[in-house]
């Protein structure tokens, strides 16, 4: 079976995470989050952890040969054979390039491109009371915060002109609902609801 490949976008804050998971059920696809990874590197401290420190507490990107050997080692694992929900990754446009090169040497193609929408303020509003409740420093100040959302629209928003130019189909989700509506939206967009 060929091996299919589902993008998600949207810029922090937005529930890319929350979606992930439950989507990775409805779609036989195994989620896997660049910060996700990321963040378990620095709760183990080690070596790098300790080198994407910084980086990431002042909210920026990791620099891509890091994050694109971290992604190649993930995406060679077997239990993601069958399909990837792929979350915070492509984050940039050489990561985007990185990855056609990555999928198209194997044969694999990405079925579908969703972009979670969410307007600014509310994601401020979200961000600031997810650093409450699980403490995660990233989230904590308001300048690392904007400067998430500047790296988002700056950077990882190109990223979506590029797979439109590619001829992979790109789905605009409304962000802004319950859970469970949002879900829906997604499956309905990609053509599983
Ligand atoms: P967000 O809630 O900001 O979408 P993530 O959990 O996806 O956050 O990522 C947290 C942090 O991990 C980012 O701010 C960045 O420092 C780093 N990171 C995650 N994915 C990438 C990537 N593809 N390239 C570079 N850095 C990344």
């Amino acid at each position: 079976m060929l091996r299919q490949t589902v993008l998600l976008f949207g810029p922090p804050g937005s529930g890319k995470g929350t979606q992930a998971k439950r989507l990775e059920q409805h779609l036989r696809a195994t989620h896997v989050s660049t910060g996700d990874m990321f963040r378990e590197h620095l709760s183990r401290h080690n070596e790098l952890g300790r080198k994407i420190e910084h980086i990431m507490r002042s909210g920026q990107l990791v620099p891509d040969a890091v994050t694109n050997e971290m992604v190649r080692e993930r995406l060679l694992c077997p239990d993601v054979a069958l399909g990837t929900l792929l979350d915070g990754f492509p984050r940039n446009i050489p990561q985007a390039r990185w990855l056609e090169t990555f999928l198209a040497g194997r044969g694999y193609g990405i079925r579908g491109v969703v972009v979670m929408n969410v307007p600014r303020e509310q994601l401020i509003g979200r961000l600031k009371s997810r650093a409450i409740k699980e403490g995660r420093a990233d989230d904590a100040d308001d300048g690392v915060i904007r400067r998430r959302l500047d790296t988002y629209a700056a950077q990882t928003e190109a990223c979506i002109g590029f797979y439109e130019s590619v001829r992979v189909a790109v789905h605009p989700i409304d962000g802004v609902g319950s859970v469970d509506e949002i879900t829906r939206r997604v499956l309905t967009a990609l053509g599983t609801a």
